[in-house]
């Protein structure tokens, strides 16, 4: 009988009662005075939290929706684009770029690794390139990059670049302050680390990517074109496109959530949750994809020890009420994948492990019941 079931995968991730309720109220008029009193504040909140004076972005989409806005709103044909790939989703931006006719290079890390600054400051040196993409937290291998050291760098040595970070498995998880860190797009999805349902594009354009899109006149996108949306996000009464009312009502409380707990610990929570979790995964026999000092503080990918079928695991683990996630590329069928990120608190993590020892035991595997959740909640309580 399945009665329950944790959502662990790297998004969706697990829905807290306040965001459900909101996503469950009588939906209004997109132009009924409260809802755009609401979405403003949703728009300033999100601004306020990652610290902008250039724009936010909240629109009905995906972040693959989202990572097409940064590149349609940065970039026109002949352009050039350095893409540095961690993974799956670092090898989408050739895609999209390519459709546009932008050329573009790729520097690529060894699954699990991280492409060296050094590498970085090489190619900025060889050629001019109008923007650079990043996954802060590259899904498919559950690595995290460097983007304060890289928002540095381009700002020395190619200040005209256009720094554009794919926050989507990591933005309100993953430290990320937009102007602080020199960053020109960061852009997420609800789903994830701010633990919304799917359905909200969010795309924060500092003011050197605002220039940008200004120099490019007419673009070819028109759904995600940022200047159709700068008047709606300016004042909400206005009209482009239908606002997805409950989706916003549920992420303006998300952000709401996000100020009580303090954003800033918010991260802290996540590195120590993180650490926690990945000890644990550890001392049940796993190897981790991410390499040492580059890992996710939002999801953790593990490699199946010797005799466990990737299929039957997860099929397991969802008897168990657990759903995680199989791998990508590289290590599809050799590895899963588990998101520990936005309002997933101890409660899930300790169920989540413990779901994952009572499948090994199932599977023939030597553990020691509760020994994962043990060392989980040592190292949260020390
Ligand atoms: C999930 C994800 C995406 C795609 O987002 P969708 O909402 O599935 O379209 C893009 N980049 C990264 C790093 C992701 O984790």
């Amino acid at each position: 009988m399945l009665n329950k079931n944790l959502v662990m995968v790297p998004g969706p991730t697990p829905v807290v009662e306040s965001i459900k309720r909101e996503m469950g109220r009588d939906t209004v008029a997109h132009g009924d005075a409260g809802f755009v009193k609401e979405f403003k504040e949703a728009i300033e909140g999100a601004k306020e939290l990652l610290g902008t004076d250039g724009e936010v972005f909240i629109i009905a989409g995906s972040g693959s929706l989202a990572m097409e806005m940064s590149i349609a709103n940065n970039l026109k044909a002949g352009d050039n684009l350095l893409v540095i790939s961690h993974g799956a989703f670092g090898d989408r931006f050739p895609d999209i770029a390519g459709r546009k006719g932008v050329n573009v290079d790729v520097l690529k890390a060894p699954w699990g690794e991280i492409v060296p600054l050094e590498e970085f400051e090489k190619k900025l040196a060889e050629k001019h390139y109008d923007a650079l993409t990043v996954s802060h937290v590259d899904t498919s291998t559950a690595v995290l990059a460097p983007i304060a050291e890289i928002g540095e760098l381009i700002a020395e040595k190619s200040p005209e670049t256009v720094y554009i970070v794919d926050g989507v498995a990591a933005t309100a998880g993953a430290r990320a302050y937009v102007d602080e860190m020199k960053i020109d797009v960061l852009f997420t999805a609800s789903q994830k680390a701010f633990g919304v349902a799917p359905g909200l594009a969010i795309l924060w354009a500092g003011k050197k990517s605002l220039a940008r899109r200004a120099a490019l006149g007419t673009i070819p996108e028109y759904y995600c074109d940022y200047e159709k949306w700068i008047p709606i996000m300016h004042d909400p009464s206005k009209y482009f496109a239908t606002p997805p009312v409950n989706m916003i009502w549920a992420f303006r409380e998300a952000v709401r959530l996000i100020k009580e707990e303090g954003i800033e610990n918010r991260y802290v929570r996540h590195e120590k949750q993180g650490a926690a979790f990945r000890a644990a995964l550890r001392e049940l026999g796993f190897a981790l994809t991410a390499s040492k000092g580059h890992e996710a503080p939002t999801l953790t990918n593990c490699l199946y020890m010797e005799g466990v079928n990737d299929a039957e695991f997860r099929k397991l683990m969802y008897e168990e009420g657990v759903t995680v996630a199989g791998a990508l590329g590289e290590y599809a069928g050799k590895a899963f994948r588990i998101g520990h990120m936005g309002n997933a608190d101890d409660y899930d993590m300790v169920t989540a492990l413990t779901a994952i020892e009572r499948v090994l035991a199932k599977l023939g595997v030597s553990v020691e019941c509760g020994r994962a959740a043990g060392v989980y909640m040592k190292r949260m309580t020390d």
